[in-house]
């Protein structure tokens, strides 16, 4: 059940035949929320002693159409995780800087250390989405990126780092909802912006950019789950789910002490 949505290396998708709908794999909200939290309490035990262990290091990336609910994510799935052994980054267009050096520059920079978990909202892989679809550079440039990419997190997992990415599915009568809802509701209002209803009517090229780039860079080392994301109940489940079971097979230790401490007063 946990890898349910993973894509194996080189498969095929096609997002408008793919649900997004989580009712199709699990009936019962109550039961499934119940679920969640249960898996979460597990991922907070796994993640102090991932921490407390001091060698693997697990990235978790998130991809998705506006409104799709990374941030959502993120909050919901590391609720009471240790904020000290977490770190997020969310990749914005890049700055002057950034755009002076290769495109992984920023991002290598921003991967987990041992011991942590880092969570990119966003990532390098905006660099085979927007940038592809809004031509910002030719297809000369952006297609070897796919290796590129295969090529470096494949360096990471060799150097101990576990990767998930998750590319968050939302129907796109359901990203209209969200956006009207931004619209609607004052408390909302700052998550909305007229660029989003700009990237909405390119929908279609996002739908094949992603499918491109999923069916490229889905790998053994680092493989794409695509989570249906309607509800996010759903989501934050099957999210949970694979994150909690590559960490029970990682099965992290606390340490053993320094030396014999049997018998040791404190005075
Ligand atoms: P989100 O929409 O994820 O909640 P946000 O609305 O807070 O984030 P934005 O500034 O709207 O922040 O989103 C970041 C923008 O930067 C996105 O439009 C994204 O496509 C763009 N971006 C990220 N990486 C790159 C890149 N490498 N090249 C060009 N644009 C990028
Ligand atoms: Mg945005």
């Amino acid at each position: 059940m946990p890898h349910t949505h993973r894509l194996t290396p080189g498969q095929k998708i096609y997002l408008n035949f793919t649900p997004a709908d989580g009712k199709k794999f699990h009936k019962n909200r109550d039961k499934a929320e119940k679920k969640f939290k249960k898996l979460r309490k597990e991922f907070r035990d796994l993640q102090a002693r991932l921490y407390a262990e001091n060698k693997h290091k697990l990235l978790l990336v998130f991809q998705a159409m506006d409104a799709g609910g990374k941030d959502g994510t993120i909050r919901a799935v590391t609720q009471g995780v240790n904020p000290q052994g977490v770190r997020v980054t969310s990749f914005k267009a890049p700055s002057t800087i950034e755009r002076a050096h290769d495109f992984l520059w920023r991002v290598h920079m921003a991967v987990p250390a041992k011991g942590m978990i880092g969570i990119f909202n966003r990532s390098h892989y905006e660099d085979v989405l927007i940038v592809r679809v809004d031509n910002l550079v030719p297809e000369s440039v952006w297609r070897p990126r796919y290796d590129h990419i295969n090529n470096f997190e494949k360096m990471l997992t060799d150097s101990g780092t576990i990767i998930l990415k998750f590319y968050l599915h939302i129907s796109k009568e359901e990203q209209r909802e969200r956006f009207q809802e931004r619209i609607d509701l004052p408390e909302k209002n700052w998550k909305f912006s007229f660029e989003d209803l700009e990237k909405r009517k390119q929908w279609d090229d996002y739908m094949l950019a992603f499918e491109e780039m999923m069916q490229n860079t889905s790998t053994v080392y680092a493989p794409w789950y695509v989570i249906p994301s309607n509800q996010n109940w759903y989501r934050n489940l099957a999210i949970t789910h694979v994150i909690v079971d590559t960490l029970r097979q990682l099965n992290p230790q606390f340490p053993p002490p320094e030396g014999d401490v049997s018998g040791v007063i404190v005075k």
